[in-house]
């Protein structure tokens, strides 16, 4: 009877454990679901006071992993664009994310025109009707980086852009003096830029500025340093380029591999001594000039100057044309088109002479997801899978 009594009582209690560690594994699971179960940014201020209600069994994971990834969800301000809109009805909206993207290519801004240097001049109030058109046929801005990368990030149904500014000059960017604060010049294209954003947030402030260090304080010459200028535009998202060391001719200077190195070593070397991780990942030929030989041309997409190495990821060229997406079996980072801005005076292949041409059907239009490529089923031949960089291809 003792026996018997004993093993009851065994029983017993092996059945109230299992009971107990049965009720605290369930009890414990869904936290960290509910803390997983946060798709959207809005929902996490709330979520993070939950770790404290939590059993004091869980302390381990749940606690530390939710207020570390609340926050990285938004960590740039200025990068979140108001309208983003991801669609999958495809058939409804076609988009075509094999495309081709324009790539603008500016100079010189001025309030009013001087007369001289009529291709490469654009006033103020040119460069705001522009941005206006612009932003009415569709088209929104990506950084020179995310085209690289293929990384478009624009509303559903837009055409991504690309604005590249050549030569610093201080009609492209330049610090004004105010009470002792330094404030963009708002008679400037960034000036421009920055106001018209305020106004259509969705258009996107970006850029990149191809600077020729040995100008040293020309470069977007005004008030503050020339550290002042370049974190101005790095912090608001924009970006700086390779124009060279010398803005020099590379089919009618330069004939040696010492040449080529020099031009872009020592204007890479130059940038580091302004902010020491300013690194320049694309270059602006001057001209739209290449050297004769092959070898040489290899050296201007990567090489070493004294100990300091350069790698550019695009190459741009001047004129005529826009480009294709870097996912294009036709791509050519060593070579990439631009189109110019229009002038004083219209010349053929000019921005208004591209604009009615560039559309739709022939453009890259978006789906809204960068994480995508969309294209159309007809056109599964203008992708280069090799190239997609971790993006899935979709057909319709
Ligand atoms: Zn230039």
């Amino acid at each position: 009877m003792d026996k018997r009594y004993k093993a009851i009582l065994a029983v017993f209690v092996i059945l109230l454990l299992i009971s107990g560690i049965l009720y605290l594994a369930f009890r414990t699971q869904p936290g960290p679901d509910m803390s997983q179960n946060t798709p959207t940014p809005e929902a996490s201020p709330t979520d993070i006071p939950e770790p404290s209600q939590e059993p004091v069994e869980t302390p381990t994971e749940t606690p530390i992993e939710t207020p570390e990834t609340t926050p990285e969800v938004t960590p740039e301000p200025q990068d979140e664009r108001p309208g983003q809109l991801i669609r999958t009805d495809y058939e409804d909206f076609l988009p075509n994310e094999s495309g081709e993207i324009p790539i603008i290519m500016f100079h010189r801004f001025v309030e009013e025109y001087d007369g001289s240097d009529k291709e490469y001049t654009t006033t103020f109030s040119e460069f705001e009707a522009i941005l206006e058109t612009l932003y009415n046929q569709g088209f929104r801005l990506i950084s020179m980086r995310d085209f690289i990368e293929c990384n478009i990030d624009v509303p559903a149904g837009t055409m991504p852009m690309v604005f590249t500014f050549d030569d610093g000059t201080p009609g492209q960017f330049n610090l004004i003096e105010e009470d002792g604060i330094l404030k963009v010049n708002p008679k400037s294209a960034v000036g421009i830029m920055m106001a018209f954003n305020e106004k259509h947030p969705d258009f996107g402030l970006k850029g990149i500025f191809y600077v020729n260090m040995d100008i040293g304080d020309n470069t977007f010459k005004g008030a503050g340093t020339l550290e002042d200028r370049f974190r101005f535009l790095l912090d608001n998202g924009l970006e700086l380029g390779t124009h060279t060391w010398g803005h020099v001719n590379y089919k009618t200077q330069v004939k040696t591999a010492e040449q080529v190195i020099e031009s872009l070593g020592k204007n890479q070397e130059a940038a580091y001594s302004v902010i020491p991780d300013l690194e320049f990942y694309s270059l602006a030929l001057p001209y739209g000039s290449i050297p004769g030989s092959d070898e040489l041309k290899a050296l201007l997409r990567e090489g070493t100057y004294k100990d300091i190495s350069y790698e550019h990821k695009s190459i741009m060229a001047v004129g005529s044309n826009p480009s294709k997406p870097t996912i294009s079996p036709d791509y050519n980072p060593g070579y990439v088109p631009r189109i110019r801005m229009q002038g004083m005076e219209p010349v053929i292949q000019d921005l208004t002479w591209w604009l009615p041409k560039m559309t739709p059907e022939r453009m890259f239009v978006s789906d809204g997801d960068p994480n995508t490529i969309v294209v159309p089923e007809s056109r599964k031949d203008r992708v280069d899978e090799s190239k997609l960089n971790g993006k899935t291809l979709i057909q319709y």
